[in-house]
């Protein structure tokens, strides 16, 4: 997570977005672009107004000119008609030369209202009217045959030459000024066009940085995304996980026995892989095999029991696969032929190997599937390792808590526990109970002679040759010392007699060695007493027993000494029972005392 955190802040903060100066940026350029179009609008409206001038002055000064032009026409038209007049004497011609001369004159006044702000023309235009009256005047006074008035002809042709000149000089002027202000117009047309083209392009390039920009930037969230997704999901399936191993862990926790707990794993190995199958093998007490344990779904194909180096995966001690490609050797402990995908992981715990675990996977899918749920898998496998190791040991510290660690006899509690439990039996079955109370002879001088080791030998004999003198269902206990008791029930008491001597008779012939060195025969003392009669409870019948067994030491030793009388009905420690005596030596009657 830490890392996924750095990468998405990475991200964030490694964005081309500023915010602190793209909004300032963006005010600027819109007050920007706001001034140049103002400034653009104001520059082509001058232009405009500018040109329209020129264009309406180069009119004017054309106007000016085709009225010149008419006055020039009508000047002539009035030299022709006077000489017209002057040479046929028509009177008509003369009224025509009159007319054109009103003409003239009002040509004259057009012209003046044409050019009344222009006062050097306005001078000009005076004197041709002047001269135009002069010439009218003249015309009218004119009669045949007399002086055609060419000197007023040719005034006013002067004049309107001279007016002609000047306007065409202002039309010269005029035509050059609407020249430049066209050139001024395009040329500041151009510029703006190609300003505004620099500003549009500067713009969007920065407009295009940003999409750019923004779309990496996008990019990179929905990567981010993508991961914080993926981590999510990864994260579900850690705590599906966790809580698989959790359930685990809390049902092998309430198992009580090895057998229970392998059951619990095979439970969960076949939730964990759908579609596989297995077992649980351990090896079994003498350590030179492996049995089945536990099973899913059938692995038909593996044997019940097998040797220890069958399975190469516990031959090297860890996980091992065997599938096509990975490795092709096949484990031995098939019946016949193996699966093609399997794989054996050894159950370890506490250093000690208690078995394997055999996954076996019907099709290359669920075999993938197993492989990507290896760890989990591995970690299911320890923890089904350390519980049975566990329930092992707790199995076998039980085992000592009740057993006696020299002969493996159960111990003086467990035999206090079977002892009440036997009365119990007793009572509800109504049969009798006999318990014999037995102690090595001479024990102690045994010792002396030939060592406590020595000792140690014929006290874990004389223990298996108890227990092989009686039935299974007996219970032989260390009481203590050389002590011992045996518990009889569902017995007569002349059968219990009976099987005290045989015990007797088979201490009596075991023959011993120690270290090379043969060991003397030993010899029991046994105290007998009966419950319900003449004991009446446990503690009696036990009481009972030792002062029986008491007496036999009394009586010489390797004898069996019958208890007849309870303690309890008299009250005091008395030994007033009446005892039968018995010597295998001497293949007596049993001596009642
Ligand atoms: P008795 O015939 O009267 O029973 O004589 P005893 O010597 O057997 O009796 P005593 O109670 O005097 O001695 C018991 C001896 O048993 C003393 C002790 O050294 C020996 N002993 C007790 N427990 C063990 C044991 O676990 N191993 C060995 N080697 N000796 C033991
Ligand atoms: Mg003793
Ligand atoms: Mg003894």
């Amino acid at each position: 997570m830490p890392s996924l955190h750095a990468t998405f802040g990475d991200q964030i903060r490694s964005t081309p977005l500023k915010p602190s100066r793209v909004i300032p940026l963006l005010v600027v350029c819109a007050v920007c672009a706001i001034v140049f179009t103002c400034a653009g609008g104001f520059i082509v409206y001058t232009n405009t107004q500018h040109l329209i001038s020129t264009r309406n002055w180069l009119d004017h000064s054309h106007s000016v000119l085709t009225s010149l032009q008419t006055e020039a026409q009508r000047l002539d038209r009035v030299g022709y008609e006077i000489q017209l007049y002057e040479a046929t004497g028509d009177a008509a011609e003369k009224l025509a030369a009159q007319t054109a001369a009103v003409s003239l004159h009002a040509g004259v006044l057009n012209l003046e209202s044409l050019l009344n702000d222009n006062v050097s023309q306005m001078r000009h235009l005076q004197d041709l009217d002047t001269q135009v009256r002069d010439l009218t005047q003249a015309i009218d006074g004119f009669e045949r045959p007399g002086i055609v008035p060419e000197r007023q002809i040719q005034d006013c042709r002067r004049s309107i030459n001279t007016v002609q000149e000047e306007e065409r000089g202002l039309l010269r002027q005029r035509s050059d000024e609407s020249q430049n202000s066209r050139d001024r117009s395009l040329l500041s047309g151009a510029g703006y066009l190609g300003f505004s083209l620099f500003v549009v392009i500067v713009l969007f390039a920065f407009l295009l940085r940003d999409a750019v920009r923004r779309r990496s930037f996008e990019r990179r969230i929905s990567l981010a995304n993508d991961q914080l997704e993926a981590t999510i999901e990864e994260l579900e399936r850690r705590g599906a996980e966790a809580i698989l191993l959790k359930n685990a862990r809390d049902e092998l926790q309430l198992c009580v026995t090895a057998k229970e707990a392998q059951g619990c794993a095979v439970r969960h190995f076949r939730e964990l892989v759908p579609g596989s199958s297995g077992a649980t093998l351990i090896i079994n007490n003498s350590r030179s095999m492996l049995e089945v344990a536990a099973t899913w779904n059938d692995p038909s194909a593996l044997s019940d029991a097998f040797d220890m180096d069958a399975c190469c995966g516990l031959r090297a001690g860890r996980l091992r696969w065997r599938r096509p490609g990975q490795s092709e050797l096949h484990c031995s402990h098939f019946a016949g032929s193996g699966p093609e995908n399997y794989v054996c992981i050894p159950l370890a715990a506490q250093g000690d190997t208690l078995g394997f675990v055999y996954l076996s996977f019907p099709s290359k899918e669920i075999a993938d599937l197993a492989d990507g749920r290896m760890q989990l898998v591995q970690e299911m496998v320890e923890l089904a390792s350390m519980a049975i190791a566990g329930l092992n040991l707790r199995a076998k510290l039980e085992s000592q808590s009740i057993r006696d660690g020299l002969t493996s006899l159960f111990n003086r509690h467990f035999m206090e526990i079977a002892l009440e439990r036997e009365v119990q039996r007793a009572v509800r079955r109504h049969t009798s109970l006999a318990v014999l109370m037995l102690d090595v002879d001479h024990f102690k001088a045994f010792n002396d002679t030939f060592g406590h080791e020595a000792g140690d030998v014929v006290l874990r004999k004389v223990a298996e040759c108890f227990q092989q003198s009686v039935r299974s269902e007996d219970v032989v206990c260390r009481y203590g010392g050389e002590e011992f008791v045996i518990l009889l029930p569902e017995i007569t008491e002349e059968l219990a007699l009976a099987k005290a001597n045989t015990i007797r008779h088979n201490v009596n012939r075991l023959r011993m060695k120690f270290k090379a060195e043969v060991l003397r025969p030993v010899s029991v003392s046994i105290g007998l007493a009966m419950y319900p009669a003449p004991a009446i409870d446990a503690t009696d019948l036990l009481r009972m027993a030792d002062h029986a067994l008491y007496d036999a030491k009394r009586g010489g030793r390797d004898r069996v000494v019958v208890a007849r009388e309870s303690f309890s009905d008299h009250g005091d420690k008395r030994l007033s029972a009446v005892l039968s005596q018995v010597s295998e030596a001497s293949e007596s009657s049993p001596v009642v005392v």
